[in-house]
C-alpha cells in the first residue's frame, strides 16, 4: 500500500535550530511512572515509538536537582552523572529509531516534597504544595542564582547524554510558574511585579540554556497559550510573554491552562484537537514552530493542524502510547491499521499510581524490555487449533494475536454482536470511543484467514469438548454482583428487596428503574457515576451514595474525578458520601456513616448495586474442576472471568495468554539502574 499524498505534508522534516526533525510526528513530554527507576524499560518503550516512525520523542518531566523529588511519582532525573548515562540509553535507542530525543528539564518549586531526597523544596514564597504538610523555603538571590546553574548543568548532561532537545518548563504549575504567578509572586526585587520581572526566570533559563547547548540542541520551551488562570498569570499575559520570548525559543510546546478539564482530559469530557482555537495563535505571536497536542488519532485532522499554519508538529502523548507505529501506518496507507487511543487514561493512572506506564489499547506497552513484546509482531507458533470462547477485549485480543501467531482460531461468543462488556459500556454517556478496543481488533481479525468469529452461540462445556480444540481460552468475563457484596460490605447487604434491587448489566441491558433511584458507588471507579448520570438525562430522580468522600474516587487518577462531580451536580443528582448501604425494603434505604455508624435513611424506588463482579467461571471450572489437573486438551481462563479488572487488564491477559501459548515459561527481567 502506498500513503496518500495528502498525508505527504506530515512526512517533510523541520529543521529546530541546530537539528532537524525527521517529520512532523513530535511525541512530547509525557509521564510513564518509569523515570529514573526503570532506565532500560524506558529505554525500549521511547525506542519502540521512534521505530514506529515519531520524529521527536521526549523524556517525561526530567528533574534537575535534589530539590525537585516528585517520589512517589517516578519523575525522571539529571542530577549526576549516572542518570546521565541513564538516560544515554534513551536517547541512543531514539536515535536508532531515527528520531530526536527531547529532554524535558523540570523544577517542582513548592509543589513536590521531596520525599525521597529530604531537601527542602523551594519556591517563591513559602507555601504549601500539593498533598503534603510541608511548606517551601522562599528562595533568595542565593538560591535563584544556584537554581539557575543547576539548570545550566543540567542542560549540559543533557547534551552530553546526547539529546537533541532541551526544554525550559514554564507551566503546569511548577517552580517557574511560581515566579510568573501575579499572586503567588509577592518579591520586591527584580523577580517580582512588571510581567518582565515575573518572566526573568523563565527568560534567564531560555539565555542560559541556549547559551550553554544551543550550538548543539534546539531550545524547546513548554507554555500555556491561555494563561495559568486569571488570579495567577491571564490571557493577556500569556500572548505578552509568547511575543517577548518568542525568539528565544527553536521550538514552542503549546499547551493551555487547564490540564486536568482539558489538556489531558477523557473523551468523556474532551474530544480530538479539543486545543485548537487556544492555540490558533502561538505561532505568529513567537514567530517560531509550534507543536501542540489534541490526542490526535485521525490523519486528516493532522493535516488540517498543518495546512491551517497552527502547528508546525502534530503533538501526542496518548495516541503514541496506544500505537508507537502511528505515523508508520499513515505513511504506508495503512490506516484501518491504526490502533487509535480510547481517552481513557489508564496510562496516566498509573503514573499517578508509582507503577509503570500500561494501556487499554496496546497491551505490550511498557513491556518492551521487560518482556520483549513488539506493539506490532508476535513471533510464529508452533501451529495448532484453538477454541477462544467469549469475543469480550480478553478474547478479541487473544484471538488476534493468536491468528497473527499462524494458529486456527475460533472466536465464539453466545451475543450476537462481539465486544461483551466493551459494547455495552460504550453505549453509556461519554464512553462511544471505547467501542475501539472492539472495533479496531475485528477490523483485524477479519483480515486474517486463519480467525473465524462465530456469534450468538452460548457453548456448554460438552460443546467446547466436542471442538476438540488443541488449546482453550476461556474468556467468559464477570457479571455485577446483585448482594451487595464488595469492597465494604465482604458478606454483602443483608437486608435487600431483591425485586427493587438492579445491577449495572440490568441498565446496560436496557431495565431501566422508574421513579426515584439511588446509585450506590462501593466501585467508585466510572461505573456508578456514568450510571447515574444516565439515569439523571433520562428523567429520574436520582440519588449517587458512596462509600468513598468523593463522587468517583479512583478515578482522581484518571484526572477526572473533579469533572466527574461537576457533572452529576449540574445534572441534578444528589450526592451522599462517606455512607454505606445497611438496608433497602423497597422504598427505605437505610445509610450508616462510614465513619460513626450513625444511621440515616432515604426514600427511593429502586436502587442500583455497583459493588463488585463475580468471574463469569462456571464454564472453566466445569471443564477444569477445582483442582485442574495437567490435560491433554490446554485450557486457560483469561480476563475477567479470572479476575475482574480494567479493560487494560483484560486486553493484555488475553494478549499474554496468546503471546505464550506454545512457549516455555520465560522468567522477566528485573529493571535495575545501570550506574
Ligand atoms: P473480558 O473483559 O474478560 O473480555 P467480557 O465480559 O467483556 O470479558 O466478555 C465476555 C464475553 O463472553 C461476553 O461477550 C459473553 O457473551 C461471552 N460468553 C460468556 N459465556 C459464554 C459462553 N458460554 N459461550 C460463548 N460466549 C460466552
Ligand atoms: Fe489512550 Fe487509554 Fe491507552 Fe492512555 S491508556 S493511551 S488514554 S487508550
Amino acid at each position: 500500500m502506498t500513503m496518500d499524498s495528502r498525508y505527504s505534508i506530515l512526512f517533510e522534516p523541520l529543521k529546530l535550530g541546530p537539528v532537524t526533525a525527521p517529520n512532523r510526528f513530535y511525541q512530547v513530554p509525557h509521564c510513564t511512572g518509569m523515570g529514573h527507576a526503570l532506565p532500560q524499560t524506558l529505554a525500549a518503550m521511547r525506542g519502540m515509538k521512534a521505530q514506529g516512525g515519531w520524529g521527536v520523542v521526549c523524556t517525561e518531566y526530567c528533574s534537575i536537582h535534589p530539590t525537585s523529588d516528585d517520589q512517589p511519582h517516578p519523575f525522571a532525573a539529571i542530577w549526576d552523572d549516572g542518570d546521565r548515562r541513564n538516560l544515554a540509553l534513551m536517547a541512543d535507542a531514539v536515535h536508532v529509531g531515527g528520531a530526536l530525543a527531547g529532554v524535558e528539564l523540570w523544577h517542582g518549586g513548592s509543589y513536590v516534597a521531596n520525599l525521597a531526597s529530604r531537601e527542602s523544596p523551594i519556591g517563591v514564597r513559602s507555601m504549601p504544595g500539593r498533598t503534603e504538610p510541608i511548606q517551601s523555603r522562599r528562595m533568595d538571590r542565593r538560591d535563584i542564582r544556584a537554581f539557575r546553574r543547576w539548570h545550566r548543568d543540567a542542560a549540559l548532561r543533557a547534551r552530553d547524554a546526547g539529546f537533541d532537545i532541551v526544554y525550559v518548563y514554564p507551566t503546569h504549575g511548577y517552580l517557574l510558574t511560581e515566579f510568573m504567578s501575579r499572586t503567588l509572586n509577592d518579591r520586591s526585587d527584580e523577580y517580582g511585579g512588571s510581567l518582565d520581572n515575573r518572566l526573568r526566570l523563565a527568560r534567564e533559563l531560555l539565555e542560559e540554556t541556549r547559551d550553554a547547548v544551543g550550538d548543539r540542541c534546539a531550545v524547546a520551551v513548554r507554555f500555556s497559550a491561555d494563561g495559568l488562570g486569571e488570579e495567577h498569570f491571564s490571557v493577556d499575559e500569556s500572548r505578552e510573554a509568547m511575543e517577548r520570548l518568542g525568539p528565544l525559543a527553536d521550538v514552542w510546546d503549546i499547551v493551555v491552562g487547564d490540564y486536568y478539564g482539558e489538556e489531558m482530559a477523557t473523551s468523556r469530557f474532551v474530544q480530538e484537537a479539543s486545543l485548537e482555537a487556544k492555540v490558533a495563535d502561538a505561532k505568529r505571536l513567537t514567530g517560531r514552530p509550534v507543536v501542540s497536542v489534541g490526542r490526535f488519532t485521525s490523519p486528516d485532522t493532522m493535516v488540517r493542524q498543518l495546512r491551517s499554519g497552527r502547528l508546525d508538529f502534530v503533538g501526542a502523548a496518548r495516541p503514541s502510547i496506544a500505537d508507537p507505529f502511528l505515523p508508520t501506518k499513515i505513511r504506508e496507507g495503512r490506516l484501518e491499521d491504526i490502533r487509535e487511543c480510547i481517552g481513557c487514561n489508564i496510562c496516566y493512572a498509573h503514573n499517578y499510581r508509582g507503577a509503570a506506564l500500561r494501556c487499554t489499547q496496546n497491551p505490550t506497552m511498557g513491556e518492551e524490555w521487560r518482556s520483549g513484546w513488539h506493539p506490532e509482531s508476535v513471533p510464529a507458533g508452533p501451529g495448532g487449533s484453538v477454541l477462544v470462547v467469549g469475543a469480550g477485549p480478553a478474547g478479541l485480543e487473544a484471538a488476534l494475536t493468536l491468528g497473527r501467531r499462524g494458529y486456527d482460531v475460533a472466536l465464539v461468543d453466545a451475543e450476537q454482536e462481539p465486544g461483551g462488556r466493551v459494547s455495552r459500556e460504550s453505549r453509556l454517556p461519554g464512553l462511544a470511543e471505547w467501542a475501539r478496543v472492539r472495533d479496531y481488533r475485528v477490523g483485524q481479525i477479519k483480515r486474517l484467514p486463519g480467525v473465524s468469529l462465530y456469534l450468538g452461540q452460548s457453548l456448554s462445556a460438552q460443546d467446547v469438548r466436542d471442538f476438540g480444540a488443541d488449546h482453550v481460552l476461556i474468556a467468559t468475563g464477570a457479571h455485577w454482583r446483585r448482594d451487595g457484596r464488595g469492597r465494604s460490605h465482604a458478606g454483602g447487604i443483608a437486608e435487600l428487596a431483591d425485586a427493587a434491587v438492579y445491577t449495572p448489566d440490568d441498565l446496560m441491558r436496557g431495565t431501566i428503574p422508574e421513579g426515584a433511584v439511588v446509585v450506590y458507588d462501593d466501585d467508585n471507579y466510572y461505573m456508578g457515576a456514568v450510571l447515574a448520570l444516565q439515569l439523571a438525562r433520562t428523567g429520574r430522580t436520582v440519588t449517587y451514595v458512596t462509600s468513598e468522600g468523593r463522587v468517583a474516587a479512583w478515578s482522581l487518577y484518571t484526572g477526572e474525578q473533579e469533572a466527574t462531580q461537576s457533572q452529576l451536580l449540574a445534572n441534578g443528582v444528589r450526592v451522599v458520601v462517606n455512607s454505606l448501604v445497611a438496608a433497602f425494603d423497597g422504598t427505605r434505604l437505610d445509610l450508616a456513616c462510614a465513619y460513626s455508624g450513625a444511621s440515616s435513611h432515604l426514600g427511593c424506588d429502586a436502587l442500583v448495586l455497583v459493588t463488585s463482579r463475580e468471574p463469569d467461571e462456571s464454564l472453566y471450572r466445569t471443564l477444569v474442576g477445582e483442582d485442574p489437573a495437567d490435560d491433554a486438551m490446554h485450557i486457560q481462563a483469561i480476563g475477567d472471568c479470572a479476575q475482574p479488572a480494567l479493560i487494560a487488564h483484560a486486553v493484555y491477559s488475553g494478549h499474554k495468554a496468546a503471546r505464550e501459548l506454545g512457549n516455555a515459561a520465560r522468567a522477566t527481567p528485573r529493571d535495575r539502574l545501570v550506574v
